[in-house]
């Protein structure tokens, strides 16, 4: 590794210290596309981050997409967020290369460029910052080291904040009151975003914002912010109310988890915060095609387990409650046998209405199909009020253990827990304490009712799903949701699903969402939309809202795609598209293409697409039909230079499929 001690700028000035020393580096990305400035001001730390790009005389020009942006935090033992000095700065190349098995790409292989800068406050505590930049991301964390004889650090606060130029719009999702909702379950990632917002509105509830966030820079371009690496050693953070363009990285709120658990997190020294991310460019493809929530994070624990990532059918997303029951889990343990799937979610409730003796039969019945089986868990607990079962086992590490144990003696290879009560550490380590129990009984591990997940897919090898988005299942509760779907699956590849898998228990193909196909609220997408979701959204594991009428009352050919889709990806490409309006992107899996294309808008989209195929290479195309609804599968040849013509209508869609074609 290349350290470099380097020459600092001076200049002279008077502070409470005295002179300031005003210092900055400033680091290109291997590819010359990102740039990152770092400096301190006045005793403070900031950063400045853009892209690099030609400009109309040829001569590179940089173009500042976060304004001077505050470092820095307030330790228990000591500010380390102003009267600064500045210590050293050392760069170094970094190679990242990883396998992701469980994501939108599966092997990772680039470069960054990172730079450590040291500063130390009046008293002497010393604070690394340390920044990873490759093209298109930066991600950065703050490191303390043993501060003498103390060896732990509480973080009362973080300057940390995230300043856009004047004009920026915003897509942001707000964080929501603490005890609220069903039975005073949230916040739970499950409110609206709203699109192409001004900087300066107020959020929905006063509480900032839920991360991911996205904004668009005027005509420059996007910034995605986030974080990784959240996992028992911290707390997950968001996005403060905005003020002159800055918004502040902010701690959960304290009547989170029924008020239990510290807001500010702790950690042993020498430690490190999470890492905060930033993904900038002049257009939308780094956003999409992001792997920095992955690129910066270490696996928690290996396995002795092999986990088999697939899909499953889940009876409770339409037929709800009343479906937790013997027979009703027989015909959707039927429905994935008949579909090839690996897994069915058997939700809440099963212990009551089925019992533990008739689910050792039936979990039996289901692996005598092939079929291997999740069940359902609520958190709690003691920071809601849920009563469905089971309850109170995931929360005790005695009962959870035995619980597991139990799981692992049945045969069951997965369970999906519900309904967490915020972000403070405490609650990260329950998500951690979960996965680390569920993985020594071989069990994979879904989150619903939770938070963001932030790097989870490398950190742990059981990890297979978060809900963190306002699912499928508000479709079914009311007709908003399903007038508003179209537009919230446009923004999903650009945010939330960017940044880590996303169980949105998707793809309905009842026009009617309720038992008998015949009432409850009404599906306003086209069925190729539906079909065109499963590719766009991504999670290992996807829950389909498929029911056993689809396998005779929707054309074949849709049940024939469904069977075959997969839920992992080698590669993921942008294609077009704007957050909320439309999107086209291309997965590939194996040597498998599959192109979906969405559109929310109110008029048709016709588009002349560039797909990674040759030209003359024969596709299956999933359309809407001549008059828009009408599901259509036909043969069509790729066009020169991989140009495909594609029309979408309102609410409709498209997938194009190319089995074993070779990429352009
Ligand atoms: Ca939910």
């Amino acid at each position: 590794m290349r350290k470099t001690l380097l020459a600092a700028v001076l200049l002279v000035g008077t502070a409470w210290s005295g002179v300031v020393r005003a210092e900055e580096e400033t680091v290109v990305s291997p590819g010359g596309k990102t740039f990152l400035k770092v400096a301190l001001d006045e005793g403070r730390l900031t950063y400045t981050a853009g892209y690099c790009t030609d400009g109309e005389d040829g001569a590179a020009r940089e173009v500042v997409m976060l304004e001077k942006s505050p470092l820095g935090l307030v330790a228990n033992f000591g500010d380390l967020s102003r009267g600064l000095s500045w210590k050293e700065a050392s760069t170094a190349d970094r190679d990242i290369r990883y396998d992701l098995e469980r994501s939108k790409a599966s092997r990772v292989d680039k470069k960054a460029r990172t730079l450590t800068v040291r500063v130390a406050n009046a008293q002497k505590q010393e604070m690394e910052v340390e920044f990873v930049v490759e093209d298109c991301n930066i991600a950065f964390r703050y490191n303390l080291p043993k501060q003498g004889e103390t060896g732990s650090v509480r973080v009362m606060s973080e300057a940390t904040g995230f300043r856009f130029p004047v004009g920026t719009t915003t897509f942001l999702s707000p964080q929501s009151d603490a005890m609220i909702g069903w039975k005073r379950t949230k916040p739970s990632y499950e409110e609206e975003y709203k699109p192409d917002a001004p900087m300066d509105a107020p959020s929905q509830y006063g509480h900032g914002y839920t991360f991911p966030g996205l904004f668009r820079v005027g005509t420059d371009g996007w910034v995605l912010v986030s974080e990784t690496g959240v996992d028992s050693r911290y707390c997950g953070s968001r996005l403060g109310e905005c003020r002159d363009g800055l918004y502040p990285l902010e701690f959960p709120m304290p009547e989170e988890n029924n008020g239990n658990g510290t807001v500010e997190p702790a950690f042993a020294l020498p430690g490190s915060t999470p890492w905060r991310t930033l993904t900038l460019a002049p257009d939308l493809a780094p956003i999409v095609e992001t792997t920095i929530p992955w690129d910066v994070v270490e696996p928690r624990f290996t396995t002795s387990h092999k986990y088999k990532f697939g899909r499953g059918t889940w009876s409770w997303i339409l037929w709800q409650d009343g479906s937790i029951n013997y027979d009703d889990q027989v015909r959707f343990i039927d429905l994935a046998s008949a579909m090839g799937y690996e897994y069915t979610l058997i939700d809440n409730w099963w212990d009551n209405n089925i019992g533990r003796e008739r689910m050792g039969d039936l979990i039996r019945y289901a692996r005598s199909k092939g079929v291997e089986l999740f069940l359902w868990y609520s958190s709690s607990g003691y920071w809601n009020d849920i009563e469905q079962g089971p309850v109170n086992l995931m929360c005790d590490p005695i009962a959870r253990k035995q619980e597991m144990r139990w799981l692992q003696q049945q045969g069951v290879k997965g369970i999906k827990v519900d309904f967490f009560g915020g972000d403070k550490q405490e609650t990260m380590r329950l998500y951690e304490a979960i996965l680390s129990d569920a993985d020594d009984c071989g069990l994979m591990v879904i989150f619903h009712g939770c938070t963001l997940p932030r790097g989870w897919e490398r950190m742990y090898p059981n990890y297979v799903g978060s809900e963190a988005v306002l699912a499928s299942e508000n479709l079914v509760f009311n007709q908003h949701f399903c007038d508003n779907e179209a537009f919230n699956a446009c923004l999903h590849p650009f945010i939330r699903n960017t940044v880590g898998c996303m169980e949105f228990g998707g793809t309905v193909l009842n026009k009617r969402l309720n038992k008998g196909n015949d009432g409850g609220t009404t599906r306003v997408t086209t069925d190729i939309f539906e079909l065109a979701t499963a590719v766009a959204f991504q999670n290992p594991v996807q829950n389909f809202a498929l029911t056993p009428n689809n396998l005779t009352d929707v054309p074949a050919f849709e049940v024939d795609f469904m069977k075959a889709v997969p839920t992992t990806w080698d590669e993921t490409r942008f294609i077009d598209g704007y957050p909320g309006r439309y999107v086209v992107l291309a997965r590939r899996h194996g040597q498998d293409w599959y192109v979906a294309a969405l559109n929310a808008q109110e008029e048709t989209v016709r588009l002349t697409v560039e797909l990674p195929l040759p030209a003359g290479a024969v596709v299956d195309y999933y359309h809407d039909g001549k008059d828009g609804r009408t599901p259509t599968l036909e043969e069509k040849k790729v066009g020169k230079g991989g140009k495909f013509k594609l029309t979408l209508p309102s609410g409709g869609g498209a997938v194009i499929r190319a089995v074993e074609a070779m990429s352009e």
